[in-house]
């Protein structure tokens, strides 16, 4: 149950404003989503009818949430809201539309990273273009930049501007011309098709237009161009549009978000309602004044007051590390210490890094503690070769049109059919303007090709046609212990006795139960279904299109309508997909029917767009859009205890009562190619601030003076974010630690305090600023001090900076210590450091 004095008066104007355009610019933790949420519980409370509501937010997680949340108030009042990301509103859109733009079928599939390189290397092949000079990453990323800014082919091929963007353009041709021979899509078409579709069909986007009368956008500092005009574009006759989000988190600009969308807000609605939240609710004084204070640091922002009611708190806690292991220890005793002195649970932890490949060793640390942990990443569990093996079989028994899957599996078992026989398969159906399937039933006809490749390919059309029958019918994972037992798929991996293989087995059954899981929602869904397609408000050529749709697709095409993934993701740093959970619990419920009594939706014009037989996608191609869609994000489930372990990017939005932060060093965190241009760094310095405001009570922050990451070994300065943190909101040793043992009582002070004087020998080893030429002879001192990795000195010279490395003891102690933007090695007795 929601009350409006659950909220402040700035936030309780947001959730009752009811028409015309809002926009809610404030700071970390300042209930913005809170606020999203409650408003739509209370539009539809006012009689507003759910699924005239789009929201949407930045991940499922998010998605589910607010759900779940207007589903407790409202029951089944609720039904029929949309609240989704970007992509999955988009897809569920394409399901039903994309017939409306020329070469696309409703069938489609969604490619991954994996597949989208694999179509671009083999476009950049056909070029003739040298893999060294146009890296398949590289174009991939240049393309992917134009989509999300909208550019199409012929745009692209009229901007480029020089060699490399002339040869992407090119490359951007041929690939978009393999996708849709493929009938395949990837993920930055998923927006950009939809916008195309509604700009060359207006009563498609006048109906859309006309059913998402209320339009609420969390996050919006992060919509690329796309996604913007995508959001104007339906929101421009009701001009009910509410974004919130936060300037300061800007995170995505390195993919196309552009900042100016919100703040440019204003302009677009000149009758725009503007508020502004202040107060944070989620962390601790100490925790959001180290914030703010970083934040600061950026010259290109809007200022902002953030302030907390709640407790001063814990002061943040700094970690130097000797190397990654010694971090990772750390990390997983400190979780262990705090678990058994304060309670706390699994879940309160979330330990938070720049890249995913920092993931393995804290991995390898918490399972040597025993601590249950969860990684929040992407390209893991469906990037793995047996998994992609079988998906690979799904999508063509689904969609037969898809040459990148053939091709993965024609020989995957081994069966004798090498890349010859693919190129002449390849061929034949371009030629003959088949797809696969039917292909391969005229393998006899292929010219070029042995008796054995022939007799081959013979029979794994039928193994195919036999599969794909059962696909129509029965459960995912019946189907999927088919294929692996049919095409000997177990087989294979059992002759092989490696515990690699053994990791396959286990993966694949992993996969199993993904499979049931899904299979077990089905006949709820399609009910749902059924009970939607009667109230839907839609479509006056149903039967019609239906036959048309069952021609052009043949059997199959009346795959049960049905479920869609409950939403998308993107969530993550550099990586996109993932997730096998199965998360969607949700699915289908959003698309539950329409009770009759809810209101204002629009009937259906007898010309309206067709809205027929609703969406290809239960079944194989319900479950592979799934798998293409359900964010990394979606693994995080509420109900399971583990530490989560997740990018900083992934965080976004979240929050956790105890959190991390690794790998806290120049080159790592603020990443390498950000330190060359200052607009990348205020960048990373506002991921910085995502990061800290991700804590409610407790963080650590932590770097390594030497670390092994992508195979070698890199020495790094401690990042310029901690110079940038208040020294005094920042403790070196954490005070549940009892107090170290001095080394004087070991005899180590009390040996410096008997040298006398300084005779200057050796002194001409070192040069006058203590820095140490050459290792000097260690020398008398009158009083030294004892140092500690971690400990925070100031040099006359060099300024401020952390003790790194200690080696020996007193006086002639050898200290590294990393000062801004230089790793100096000192002598105790010469440095002349002082303590701040
Ligand atoms: P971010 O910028 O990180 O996305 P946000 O502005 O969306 O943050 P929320 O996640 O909505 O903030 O809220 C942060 C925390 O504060 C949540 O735990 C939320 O429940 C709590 N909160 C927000 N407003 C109030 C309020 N008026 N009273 C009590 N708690 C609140
Ligand atoms: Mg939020």
């Amino acid at each position: 149950m929601y009350s409006l004095a659950d909220l402040n008066p700035v936030q309780r104007e947001a959730v009752e404003h009811r028409d015309g355009p809002l926009l809610i610019l404030a700071g970390a933790g300042s209930g913005k989503t809170r606020v999203l949420t409650y408003r739509i519980a209370h539009l539809v409370a006012r009689g507003v009818a759910p699924w005239s509501i789009l929201a949407i937010t930045f991940t499922n997680k998010a998605a589910k949430e607010m759900r779940q949340r207007v589903e407790t108030l409202l029951g089944s009042a609720g039904a029929g809201l949309w609240v989704s990301t970007f992509h999955s509103a988009c897809v569920r859109i394409l399901r039903r539309e994309i017939d409306h733009l020329s070469g696309y079928a409703r069938s489609f599939v969604i490619y991954d990273t994996g597949d989208q390189l694999s179509v671009l290397k083999s476009c950049l092949k056909e070029l003739d273009l040298d893999e060294k000079k146009f890296p398949a990453r590289g174009i991939s990323a240049k393309i992917s930049d134009w989509k999300n800014r909208l550019c199409q082919v012929q745009d692209a091929e009229g901007q480029a501007a020089e060699y490399f963007e002339e040869m992407a353009a090119k490359a951007y041709r041929l690939y978009q011309k393999k996708l849709m021979a493929n009938n395949a899509l990837d993920f930055d078409d998923i927006i950009m098709l939809t916008v195309e579709l509604f700009r060359q069909n207006p009563t498609v986007l006048d109906y859309y237009r006309d059913r998402f009368r209320y339009i609420l956008v969390d996050e919006y500092q992060d919509t690329n161009h796309a996604q913007y005009t995508l959001v104007n574009l339906l929101a421009a006759r009701y001009r009910n549009l509410c974004v919130v989000g936060d300037d300061d988190q800007a995170v995505y600009g390195w993919r196309g978000a552009d900042v100016q969308n919100i703040l440019a807000f204003e302009r677009d609605y000149p009758e725009a309602v503007v508020l502004k939240l202040e107060q944070n609710y989620r962390s601790t004084k100490h925790i959001l004044q180290a914030a703010n204070a970083v934040v600061r640091h950026n010259l290109d922002r809007k200022a902002k007051s953030l302030w907390t009611e709640n407790l001063s708190g814990d002061l943040l806690i700094h970690y130097a590390a000797e190397d990654e292991r010694d971090e990772a220890r750390y990390v997983a005793e400190r979780i262990r210490r705090l678990k058994d002195r304060e309670g706390r649970p699994n879940k309160d932890f979330a330990v938070l890094y720049r890249s995913n490949a920092q993931s393995r060793i804290l991995e390898e640390y918490l399972l040597r503690e025993g601590i249950p942990y969860r990684v929040v990443s992407g390209m893991k569990f469906y990037e793995r070769m047996e998994i992609k093996d079988i998906l690979a079989y799904l999508r063509v028994l689904h969609n037969p049109a898809d040459r990148v899957s053939f091709s993965r599996i024609l020989n995957v078992p081994k069966r004798g059919l090498g890349e010859s026989v693919l190129a002449k398969v390849l061929l034949y159906a371009e030629e003959q303007g088949l797809d696969m399937l039917a292909a391969l039933r005229e393998a006899e006809y292929i010219p070029g090709l042995r008796p054995q490749a022939r007799e081959a390919l013979l029979s794994l059309s039928r193994l195919l046609e036999e599969l794909r029958e059962q696909s129509l019918e029965g459960k995912i994972t019946d189907l999927v212990e088919e294929i692996l037992d049919k095409t000997d798929y177990w087989t294979m991996l059992k002759a092989d006795n490696t515990p690699e293989a053994q990791a396959r087995v286990e993966n694949l059954q992993e996969f199993l139960s993904v499979t049931a899981e899904y299979d077990a929602k089905i006949p709820e869904e399609r009910d749902e279904q059924a009970a939607e397609e009667g109230n839907r408000p839609a479509a006056g050529t149903a039967s019609g299109s239906l036959a048309e749709a069952e021609d052009r697709l043949g059997p199959g095409a009346e795959d049960r309508p049905g479920t869609q993934a409950g939403g998308t993701f993107l969530t993550g740093g550099e990586d996109r997909i993932v997730s096998g959970t199965g998360d969607t619990a949700s699915a289908g419920a959003e698309d539950r029917p329409i009770p009759e009594a809810g209101g204002d939706f629009p009937a259906e014009e007898e010309d309206g767009p067709a809205l027929v037989i609703d969406d290809f996608s239960a079944g194989v191609g319900g479950f592979l859009e799934q798998v293409a869609l359900v964010a990394d994000i979606d693994q995080l489930n509420e109900g399971d205890d583990g530490v989560v372990l997740m990018t900083m990017h992934s965080a976004k939005g979240l929050e956790f009562p105890v959190v991390f932060l690794v790998g806290m060093e120049e080159g790592i965190f603020p990443s390498s190619h950000s330190l060359l241009a200052e607009a990348a760094l205020e960048e990373e310095r506002r991921l910085c601030y995502v990061a800290l405001t991700r804590a409610k009570e407790k963080i650590y922050l932590c770097c390594a003076s030497r670390r092994l990451l992508y195979g070698h070994i890199q020495s790094n300065l401690p990042s310029r974010f901690f110079s940038e943190v208040p020294p005094e909101l920042m403790l070196d040793r954490d005070p549940i630690d009892p107090p170290p043992r001095r080394q004087g009582r070991m005899g180590g002070a009390v040996r410096g305090g008997g040298f006398a004087g300084t005779s200057g020998h050796g002194r001409s080893k070192n040069r006058d600023d203590g820095s140490l030429a050459s290792a000097g002879t260690p020398l008398a001192t009158g009083k030294s001090e004892t140092y500690h990795v971690g400990d925070k000195v100031e040099h006359e010279k060099f300024g401020r900076g952390i003790i790194v490395s200690v080696k020996g003891e007193g006086a002639s102690a050898i200290l590294t210590v990393a000062f801004s933007g230089q790793l100096k090695q000192l002598i105790s007795e010469y440095a002349k450091l002082t303590r701040f």
